[in-house]
């Protein structure tokens, strides 16, 4: 079955006014769309990839043929990072707790301590692609990918991930990624990252 665009858990201007109305509409309606295109697309050259999940693709992208591997992983990434954002944020925000609030302790000394290590991991990442939290045999750790690729790519699970593609922020934040950072926590799902926390696990 043809891979699809997930629809939006809330409306386009749910994130307002940290992020846009109109950034959401075009990110969410034309670049997510785009993946999902163009990886059924590479699918289409590659029908032995057709009863592989999203998942599959992007653990097992080593063994994906090689004529459309490299359309599957930005694409296969693309649909698999943004479908996953989504997810990660909603109107307000909220706090983390329970074990992941323990987790963050113990690896940053606390939630500052986290936010702080994920923006430079953000700010340092050059041109585009994505930090994340990854959780490893319960412990937490920082890091970030080029382009679409994804924690998934190496075997690892990511439980909070950031687009710092400059769509995800130019039209509202310009230049300015550390300030589209530090305004992302005030959207920040944490329900949904205790939940990939527990089932990574
Ligand atoms: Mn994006």
């Amino acid at each position: 079955m043809a891979h699809a665009l997930p629809a939006l858990p809330y409306e386009f201007a749910a994130l307002e006014p940290h992020i846009d109305a109109q950034t959401m509409q075009i990110h969410h309606g034309k670049h997510h769309q785009a993946y999902v295109n163009n990886v059924n697309a590479a699918i289409e050259k590659a029908p032995e990839l057709a009863s592989w999940s999203l998942d599959d693709l992007c653990r097992n992208i080593a063994k994906v043929p090689e004529a459309v591997r490299t359309a599957v992983r930005n694409n296969g990434g693309g649909h698999w990072n943004h479908s996953m954002f989504w997810q990660q944020m909603k109107t307000g925000g909220s706090e983390p707790s329970g074990k992941l609030a323990d987790a963050i302790t113990a690896a940053f000394g606390g939630v500052d301590g986290l936010k702080e290590k994920f923006a430079a991991a953000a700010a340092g990442r050059f041109g585009s692609g994505w930090a994340w939290v990854v959780a490893s045999g319960g412990k937490l750790s920082i890091e970030s990918t080029p382009n679409q690729d994804n924690p998934l790519m190496e075997g690892k699970n990511a439980i909070l991930g950031l687009d710092v593609w400059e769509h995800a922020y130019y039209l509202k934040y310009q230049n300015r990624r550390p300030d589209y950072v530090a305004a992302w926590w005030n959207v920040v799902n944490w329900d949904d990252v205790a939940a990939r926390y527990a089932a990574a696990r």
